[in-house]
């Protein structure tokens, strides 16, 4: 069985030729899983029956099961825990801003970066999600609420550059003119920074935006915070962002949990500011989200804007990110973590 919502429209052209169809069926196929968002062959009513057989005997839809749902009572923020085809489950977050409606996905199951911080990372991966899967987030969302998203964010669990070519096909898929047609520039994808593929995903020339986890302004405390960077240093990740900056002429967006005691002080602010000065970016200031199971709290109100304001000060573009969810675990992994100790596994 073939994973019908990962494919492009030549590629399900191609298959709709080798069943002996039309290929204009591919169209129509396309938009019922796209712009329509089916999750079965038996909703598709303007095929023909017998095509919708041969469909159902050839492809496999992917969905996503809603096996939780959590309202915020403070910001509409909705938090859904999807359980995958195979059981496993996912956290997906949709949240309503004035200009529309964001969802934020995941792009793995688990995460292998363990970074200290982050609750998506302690029982580390288990698999890469398929595109569809990606994608499906976002229509099982939206048929839920009633809505139609706007914006797309890639910082649920996972690190999509770990899994870059099923990001690859979900930022195509989502775009596509013919699909969804959700717009570029719509799209953020965040990493903790994997060097090579920030490359990569420069020669894409997307004008999506780029985030990139910073969380540390030296070697030695971000080294003690994420793994990733002993493989890749910060000399050798500003270098990358650099380069992607002028190469796409986009801005990067720099991620930076504040935590209490650890990042936060005015020597860190100062040697951040030097770090990404110069470049082509913005940094979002994030007080850090605490998990149960790490010793991460988030720091003071007073220090966070004294941090913002070194940053500010020296012309460096800088915001504080807004908590949504704060009352349903909407942090990355929280929620899959909690769920999965209350029931025992
Ligand atoms: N793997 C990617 C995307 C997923 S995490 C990445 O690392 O960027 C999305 C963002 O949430 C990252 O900036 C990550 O560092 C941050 N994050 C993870 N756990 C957090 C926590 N407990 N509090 C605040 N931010 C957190």
């Amino acid at each position: 069985m073939l994973d019908i919502g990962s494919m492009t429209l030549p590629e399900l052209e191609a298959q709709l030729v080798s069943l002996g169809q039309p290929k204009y069926r591919a169209k129509q196929i396309f938009r019922w899983l796209h712009v329509s968002g089916a999750v079965s062959f038996s909703e598709m009513t303007d095929l023909p029956l017998s095509l919708r057989g041969a469909l159902s005997n050839n492809f496999v839809i992917f969905t996503c099961d809603i096996e939780k749902k959590y309202v915020s009572a403070y910001d509409n923020t909705v938090k859904y825990l999807y359980r995958l085809a195979d059981g496993e489950w996912i956290e997906s977050v949709v949240m309503q801003y004035k200009y529309g409606y964001s969802v934020c996905v995941s792009s793995q199951v688990g995460c292998r970066m363990g970074c200290k911080f982050c609750a998506s990372t302690l029982d580390g991966v288990v698999r890469n999600l398929t595109a569809s899967e990606i994608l499906a987030q976002v229509y099982t969302a939206e048929r839920d609420l009633g809505i139609r998203v706007s914006h797309v964010v890639m910082m649920g669990m996972g690190e999509p550059l770990d899994n870059y070519a099923q990001t690859l096909r979900f930022i195509r898929l989502i775009t596509d003119p013919n699909g969804k047609n959700l717009s570029m520039r719509h799209i953020s994808l965040s990493t903790c920074g994997i060097v090579p593929r920030i490359y990569d995903l420069m020669r894409e020339d997307l004008q999506l935006t780029l985030s990139v986890s910073l969380h540390a302004p030296t070697d030695e405390l971000r080294r003690s915070l994420m793994p990733v960077a002993k493989k890749w240093d910060l000399n050798a990740l500003t270098e990358a962002c650099r380069a992607y900056a002028s190469g796409t002429s986009r801005r990067i967006s720099f991620e930076y949990a504040l935590i209490r005691g650890v990042n936060d002080t005015p020597e860190c602010a100062v040697k951040l500011a030097s770090l990404v000065g110069g470049m082509l970016c913005h940094v979002n200031l994030i007080p850090v989200n605490s998990v149960r199971e790490t010793d991460c709290r988030e720091s003071d109100p007073a220090v966070i804007s004294r941090f913002s304001g070194i940053l500010a000060g020296r012309g460096i573009p800088v915001t504080v990110r807004r908590r949504l969810g704060a009352d349903i675990n909407a942090a990355c992994g929280q929620l899959r973590r909690k769920e999965k100790t209350s029931a025992g596994l």
